[in-house]
């Protein structure tokens, strides 16, 4: 038996664990990750996922998103246009299809087919954005039910005005979201041309896999991504990582951020257990 959590990334993951936390108490893992960043898609006021989001080059907001329990189930979406919900249209691809990766119009209509509501993306205030506004900030949400399952999601509009086309770490198993049964789950935030370079995610639980706790895992994530990558000052990488008996971590490159944590005793802001360098955060 384990301790139920949930975790997600930034200040607004607190509303979003909380909004999800009944769905996990009742045992409902798969539901609870994906309402959590439901929550975040929604809100137009997080102008880096769904609803809000910033949009890219040519003025038109896309969305990635991944869900995982597993290697075997796993999917992720990229460049979807037309529908909000897209973690939980992540979560059907790895539920029913034997995809790993649906993109553009292709997810669109994946969607679709699935009955997804369709949706305009584009938020009166995001379309009023300065068009130097550059934000980034995924929701990531990791979650561990009582029998100790863990469970994944992760949810973006990506880069700020990216250069249409451009996908990042978040829809991609492996770089924004991996989850393995036996060893722990970590999703990442930031600068996905950085996390995507080093497998990310999958690194950290790698090195889960050989004996590191979670804090020193992550550490070593960015440690190496800091060591061998061209990082811009402005850049920031954080991650989170939970394991099933719920021993729980965030790191990040630079100051600013900061992570929710949800579980019997309520919802907290936790900072990271270990930052890289302490120079401000110009983008969190
Ligand atoms: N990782 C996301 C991306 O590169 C953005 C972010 O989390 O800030 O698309």
């Amino acid at each position: 038996m384990s301790v139920p959590r949930l975790v997600a990334t930034w200040r607004f993951g607190l509303g979003a664990c909380d909004a999800a936390w009944s769905l996990l108490e009742q045992g409902d893992g798969p539901g609870a990750v994906v309402a959590a960043c439901d929550h975040a898609e929604r809100d137009p006021t997080v102008d880096s996922v769904g609803y809000g989001g910033i949009p890219d080059g040519s003025g038109r907001v896309t969305l990635d998103a991944s869900y995982m329990e597993s290697p075997r189930v796993a999917a992720g979406v990229c460049v979807v246009g037309r529908h909000l919900a897209v973690a939980q249209i992540a979560r059907l691809a790895a539920e029913r299809t034997r995809q790993v990766l649906i993109a553009g119009p292709g997810a669109d209509e994946f969607a679709q087919q699935a009955g997804v509501e369709s949706a305009a993306l584009l938020s009166p205030t995001a379309a009023m954005a300065p068009q130097g506004a550059g934000a980034h900030d995924t929701i990531g949400v990791l979650g561990v039910d009582a029998a100790g399952r863990l469970f994944g999601a992760c949810s973006t509009s990506g880069l700020g005005r990216k250069r249409p086309g451009r996908v990042g770490d978040s829809p991609i198993i492996g770089h924004g979201l991996y989850v393995d049964p036996e060893v722990g789950a970590v999703t990442a935030t930031g600068t996905g041309e950085l996390i995507m370079r080093v497998c990310g995610s999958f690194l950290a639980v790698e090195l889960m896999r050989r004996g590191a706790s979670t804090l020193d895992a992550l550490q070593e994530v960015l440690q190496r991504i800091d060591r061998t990558l061209d990082v811009s000052p402005s850049d920031q990488v954080a991650f989170l990582a939970l394991r099933s008996d719920g021993e729980c971590a965030g790191a990040a490159l630079i100051n600013g951020f900061e992570f929710a944590m949800r579980d019997s005793a309520g919802a907290r802001l936790c900072g990271p257990g270990v930052t890289i360098h302490h120079r401000p955060a110009n983008q969190s």
